[in-house]
């Protein structure tokens, strides 16, 4: 599988899952351009060696996924630089932890904006290119919480179940265009999103860390073991594929059997 001469972008990839489907992408010859928050040393550095390990051209756009100008403006200025944007990975995502009737409306917001509405404004603002091209690939990170929920993560499931019913509509619209929209969901993957809700879910329920871990985290899933971020982009590879071309408007779950209960 090659990508060379294709183009990725990919919202919320300097950590974890996005991190690995950009490096992922650019491993099999794709140019890349990451977005995310982090110190911009550190940034940096990530993308040079993107640059270094994959001989791709990889660059790195600040946008704040709550800010729909500059969300457009990181979608033009991908085009720009790389002269179009063939793939499009929607995958910034922010959680918070709180019983409905104590979330802040103000964390309600930014999650919608963040997890969902940034996804409109990317898809709408690359579908034009990539429908001009005959091609394009547009992967929306979704959750298992696309498709069933939990207590205590109101604006998170809402946002994903949003983003599930986003990535069926626009896969029908563009269906004849050469355009796949798929959302890949995952169950429980250990990223720093995880890692930071132990906290909150530790006071929500009164439990300890452990207790978290394994009695919220991992009862949810039957394999009794977290999604790895390498088989998550593994997937997202899949679905860049000529293989995958007649996959769209799905939902796939990667979630170690969660949503089969
Ligand atoms: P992560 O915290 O490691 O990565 C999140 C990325 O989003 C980071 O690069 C961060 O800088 C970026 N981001 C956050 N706010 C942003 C903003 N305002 N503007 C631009 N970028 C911003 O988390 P992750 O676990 O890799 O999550 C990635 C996606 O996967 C999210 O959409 C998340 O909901 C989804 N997901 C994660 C899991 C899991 O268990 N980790 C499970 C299902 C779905």
């Amino acid at each position: 599988m090659t990508f060379h001469g294709k183009s990725a972008l990919i919202t919320g990839s300097t950590s974890g899952i996005g991190l690995a489907i950009a490096r992922a992408l650019a491993h099999e010859g794709a140019d890349v351009m990451i977005n995310g928050l982090g110190e911009s040393n550190e940034i940096e550095e990530v993308r040079r060696s993107i640059e270094r390990d994959y001989c791709v051209k990889a660059l790195y756009s600040p946008a704040n996924m709550a800010n729909p100008h500059e969300v457009v403006a990181m979608v033009r200025q991908a085009e720009q630089a790389f002269e179009s944007v063939d793939v499009l990975v929607n995958n910034a995502g922010v959680q918070y932890v709180a019983a409905v009737e104590e979330l802040p409306p103000e964390k309600w917001d930014t999650i919608i904006a963040i997890n969902l509405s940034a996804a409109f404004h990317t898809t709408r603002a690359a579908v034009p290119g990539m429908t001009a091209r005959g091609w394009g690939r547009i992967i929306n990170t979704a959750s298992a919480h696309s498709l069933v929920a939990s207590p205590f993560k109101s604006a998170y499931v809402a946002a994903k179940h949003g983003i599930a019913g986003l990535t069926k509509t626009v896969a029908l619209e563009v269906a004849t265009s050469g355009i796949t929209v798929n959302c890949i969901s995952p169950g429980y993957v250990w990223t720093p999103l995880v890692e930071r809700q132990i906290p909150g879910t530790m006071k929500a329920r009164g439990l300890s860390r452990e207790q978290v871990i394994n009695d919220v985290l991992l009862e949810a899933q039957p394999t009794k073991q977290f999604v790895t971020v390498d088989q998550v982009a593994a997937l997202a590879v899949f679905l860049c594929s000529d293989a995958a071309s007649q996959i769209t408007g799905a939902n796939l779950s990667m979630d170690g059997g969660w949503t089969s209960q």
